[in-house]
């Protein structure tokens, strides 16, 4: 999406609208501070005004955030603006904290992607307005800044957290921006209260509004895997393994905030931004949904399921691999008995979660690594063989390459990859696609859930060539109208 123009955005920033949040900043030349167009302050004259795509722009062009509207707690939309996938791509690598550390460059995330360091430069400069690196810093001073108002973390552990490698570089960066040092930040607006859990944190993730959150909470209801996740009182609970470390994580609706609000039992907090980055891709928090309804209600066939159930989101996979095993486990039969399997396979092979970490007395053991399947002699499974087999080969295959299910190239080169490993075939592929590497133009046409979804709406269209071609005018949102098709199709479906 591009900007609008100054003065529409000068209109949007008059009006506080919030259907502005996330995508336009503004940065006011006279107090060099950058606000979200709902900032509660007086609004700034327009010749005094600068508006940007991005906060690290805003930041980039000198501005610091505003301490009144936090920056930091817009949705996080900047993933699906334009129509630069390369862009996408390369903001999730950064989000996995691929420009922190010192070893880490923009030549090097540019050749993950495939592209020159020059051409991911000018795609950053066209798309958010600002380079690679601004990006990074950005995220950096915004999670730590969140952290100082939302939580009661020590400033050392938030240096941490955030990402700045040292507290010295923390307190420089702050008080460079806020000519003070980050704590008095948190005396002057802290809102936090104090943790339920001792060592937990808990955070506010924002999105645009609307959000079905009835039907994110029903899909994973219906595929949670018991004793590694619970949905109970309209909340989701589960346990989580990052890096041979294990804790538990609870997420709930404020739908009077727009936000999710997220509990962290977790023992390291270098963790915590995967971690929040994690619940944003399983929650897709980051979907611009306005767009993505208006564009797919453009067809008549979709319009009566877009207004039956604005804001629906398609969940992404909390990690690559656990997806593909429930992709896997789920071929040919039904949703519940793919749980049964997934439950089998989790107390026999996940590690047991310490009793200081469980957020929920029902979550016993975390999901088993790629590596620990891999070297399992049997995986122990009431399944076909040829299954058990492709198990193992995926298990195989992701220890040998962890980054498999980072975002790479384009869509047909994941496909094609992911169609390397035995037993994954093209629904496999595209479903991985879709839900673990944030695809969102992936689409698993052959789907039977997909095909009876459609022709209950349109009884021409029986075969995946027919569906296919209809799809074409989805683009580049298919990923949304197969949930669209899923969810009218609820009643029984085939997949993980
Ligand atoms: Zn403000």
């Amino acid at each position: 999406m591009e900007l609008p123009t100054p003065e529409a955005c000068y209109r949007a920033l008059q009006s506080r609208d919030a259907r502005f949040d996330g995508l336009i900043f503004v940065g006011v030349r006279s107090t060099g501070i950058y606000c979200r167009p709902v900032c509660p302050a007086r609004t700034p004259k327009f010749e005094h005004c600068r508006f940007f795509s991005s906060a690290a722009a805003a930041q980039e062009a000198g501005f610091r955030p505003c301490l009144r509207c936090r920056p930091e707690t817009a949705p996080h939309l900047a993933s699906w603006r334009g129509t630069s996938t390369s862009v996408s791509r390369a903001l999730a690598l950064i989000d996995a904290g691929a420009l922190d550390g010192d070893g880490a460059t923009v030549e090097k995330l540019a050749e993950r992607l495939g592209l020159g360091e020059r051409q991911l430069r000018r795609l950053f400069l066209q798309h958010l307005g600002a380079s690679p690196l601004a990006v990074a810093q950005t995220r950096r001073v915004l999670f730590a800044k969140q952290l100082i108002h939302e939580t009661r973390m020590p400033m050392t552990q938030i240096a941490i957290a955030a990402g700045f490698g040292s507290v010295r570089r923390f307190n420089e960066t702050f008080r460079a921006l806020f000519h003070r040092p980050p704590r008095e930040l948190r005396r002057k607006t802290s809102t936090a209260s104090p943790p339920a859990k001792e060592a937990s944190v808990n955070l506010r993730l924002r999105y645009r509004s609307p959000y079905d959150w009835n039907s994110m909470l029903s899909f994973l209801q219906a595929r949670a895997i018991p004793g590694m996740e619970v949905v109970e009182a309209d909340t989701y609970a589960r346990t989580v393994e990052i890096d041979g470390t294990i804790g538990s994580i609870e997420v709930s609706h404020l739908p009077r905030h727009q936000s999710l609000s997220v509990t962290i039992l977790f023992p390291d907090v270098r963790a915590l931004y995967t971690i929040v980055g994690r619940v944003r891709r399983l929650f897709d928090l980051g979907a611009d949904i306005v767009t993505i309804d208006d564009h797919l209600a453009r067809d008549p066939l979709l319009a009566p399921l877009v207004a039956e159930r604005p804001g629906l989101r398609a969940p992404g996979g909390w990690d690559g691999f656990e997806l593909a095993v429930r992709a896997i486990l789920g071929q040919q039969i039904t949703v519940t008995a793919a749980r049964r399997l997934a439950a089998q396979l989790v107390s026999l092979h996940g590690r047991r979660v310490p009793p200081a970490y469980k957020i929920h007395p029902a979550l016993t053991h975390v999901f088993p690594t790629a590596k620990h399947l891999a070297m399992a002699e049997s995986i122990g499974l009431g399944m076909p063989a040829a299954r058990l087999k492709s198990l193992k080969a995926l298990a195989e295959t992701v220890a040998l390459d962890p980054n498999l299910f980072r975002p790479q190239g384009t869509i047909d080169n994941a496909v094609a990859q992911l169609r390397t490993i035995r037993g994954v075939g093209e629904w496999t592929a595209h479903y991985i696609a879709l839900r673990a590497m944030r695809e969102m133009d992936a689409f698993p046409s052959t789907d039977i859930g997909l095909l009876r979804g459609i022709a209950r709406i349109d009884t021409n269209c029986i075969t995946s060539a027919n569906l296919e071609q209809r799809a074409e005018s989805w683009r580049p949102w298919r990923a949304y109208a197969a949930q669209h098709l899923w969810t009218a199709d609820s009643s029984r479906s085939l997949h993980a």
